[in-house]
């Protein structure tokens, strides 16, 4: 039986000696061959020479893919997929923040509970910053409050997979791609282990807080329509509170007579009002955006090289 372990790189020259250090460990007391899908995202630093010595050390056993520039990781997780030959496959990231040794024991859990995947998930976010963690909690939290799909807070993309999950998820392809919520929404047998945070080996992380905040938004949009209708809520609500307040007013000047006076608090509402509109415009263009991507049916990535026994 075959493993994939597809490791998406990312500048990441520093971390994969340590990366390889660690699985040649594990290879010996894993019962399974293993095969490596390494996909050079773009890399601006040494990686993709890395890969090739690897490759051509390896004999057939190390295989790289080059992106043509950064597609960023969930491209880079497509590809790996794509490409993988094992009956199993596994996702880790380069910098052994997923660490290799718990392959063992997910692969056991896996075969003693026959199921078709194993994650993983982070118990603790020790070393994060405090508002990324904050952030991450509140993603997690909405996520699983608003989407149809179901997330495991802190869940990792390491985990295992069987050949028949992969195809399931293989079969998902569209452009805008949030792996952590495909994988759930593919259903399967899935079980989840907790292990402690482990701070990155070599090099520094790639995501700015602003990208995990694209991200985490891209999560909610790829995954519920809620937020249109909230827009949707929000203005009917308005729109029948306004039709009260209309009322109000002309019962009002009809009894009373008319004092031209109150003119802040009609700019006020005319600024409410045009913000809500703008908001819930904003909300929509985020859909529209998403189709656009979608319908233009670019490729998720472009290879520029890869290794010669896996055009
Ligand atoms: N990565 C990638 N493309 C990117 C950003 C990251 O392939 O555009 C890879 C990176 O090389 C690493 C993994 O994704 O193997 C996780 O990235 P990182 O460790 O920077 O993220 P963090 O662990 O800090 O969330
Ligand atoms: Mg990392």
């Amino acid at each position: 039986m075959l493993l994939s372990v597809i490791v998406p790189c990312f500048n990441e020259e520093k971390s994969l000696p340590y990366f390889f250090a660690e699985m040649a460990k594990i290879e010996e007391v894993l019962p399974l061959d293993v095969e490596y899908i390494l996909i050079d995202d773009g890399s601006t630093d040494k990686t993709l020479k890395l890969m090739k010595e690897l490759s051509v050390k390896s004999g057939g056993k190390v295989h790289y893919f080059s992106f043509s520039r950064n597609f960023g990781k969930e491209a880079a997780i497509y590809a790996g997929l794509q490409n993988a030959k094992g009956d199993y496959v596994t996702l880790m990231d380069a910098d052994l923040q997923d660490p290799p040794q718990l392959l063992v024991e997910m692969y056991d859990l896996l075969v003693a509970h026959d199921l078709d995947s194993v994650a993983t998930r982070r118990k603790n976010r020790a070393g994060e910053p405090k508002l990324r963690s904050l952030f991450a909690r509140l993603f997690y939290y909405l996520m699983n409050k608003i989407g149809e799909t179901e997330l495991v807070s802190g869940v990792r993309d390491f985990r295992l997979m069987t050949r028949q999950m992969v195809d399931a998820v293989l079969q998902i392809t569209e452009y805008n791609r949030f792996s952590k919520g495909i994988f759930s929404w593919v259903g399967f047998k899935t079980e989840y282990i907790a292990y402690e945070n482990v701070a990155r080996v070599a090099g520094k992380t790639s995501w700015s807080f602003w990208q995990l905040l694209k991200y985490s938004m891209d999560g909610i949009v790829n995954f519920s329509d809620l937020p249109l209708n909230i827009a949707s809520f929000v203005g009917a609500l308005s729109c029948f509170g306004s039709g009260i307040a209309l009322i109000f007013i002309v019962v009002r000047a009809l009894l009373f007579g008319d004092p031209t006076s109150g003119w802040p608090s009609m700019v006020s509402i005319f600024l409410f009002v045009g913000g809500l509109q703008l908001l819930c415009l904003g909300i929509i263009g985020k859909y529209i955006g998403k189709i656009f991507l979608e319908t233009k049916k670019r490729p998720h990535y472009l290879v520029k090289e890869s290794d010669k026994n896996r055009p």
